[in-house]
């Protein structure tokens, strides 16, 4: 599980903080990781010595963002047993013999509740 979250992780940090992204391959929801501040954000390296090590910290905090987002991404998204494909608690239905997506839900005809309701009923 968390391989195939980290495969599908992508990285939109910029320059001064981390994020990263997931997309559900059902419906094509795009969600996003907690954004965490570069320590050094904003701060000029006063010489060459200090940009290389700036470098390396930020590699270094990218890394550790990575891992928290792979780890909160884990509890928004899951795993379909019988497609594999990662997909979003929305479309992820809590079956009576096994958990799975919407789309083979529908085709195995199976029937279950998602993991959290449809954006338009959570909104009531
Ligand atoms: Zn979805
Ligand atoms: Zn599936």
């Amino acid at each position: 599980m968390r391989e195939i979250v980290a495969r599908q992780l992508k990285d939109v940090s910029t320059r001064d903080a981390f994020c990263f992204s997931v997309r559900c391959a059902e419906c094509g929801g795009v969600w996003m990781s907690r954004i965490a501040a570069f320590s050094k954000a904003g701060t000029t390296p006063a010489s060459e010595g200090k940009r290389i090590v700036f470098g390396a910290l930020y590699q270094k905090e990218r890394e550790r963002a990575r891992n928290a987002a792979i780890r909160q991404a884990m509890e928004s998204f899951n795993c379909c047993p019988i497609c594999g494909r990662l997909v979003c608690n929305r479309c992820f239905l809590i079956c009576e013999d096994l958990d799975m997506c919407v789309r083979c839900a529908v085709r195995l005809n199976e029937h279950g509740a998602p993991v959290l309701p449809p954006l338009a009923e959570a909104v009531k």
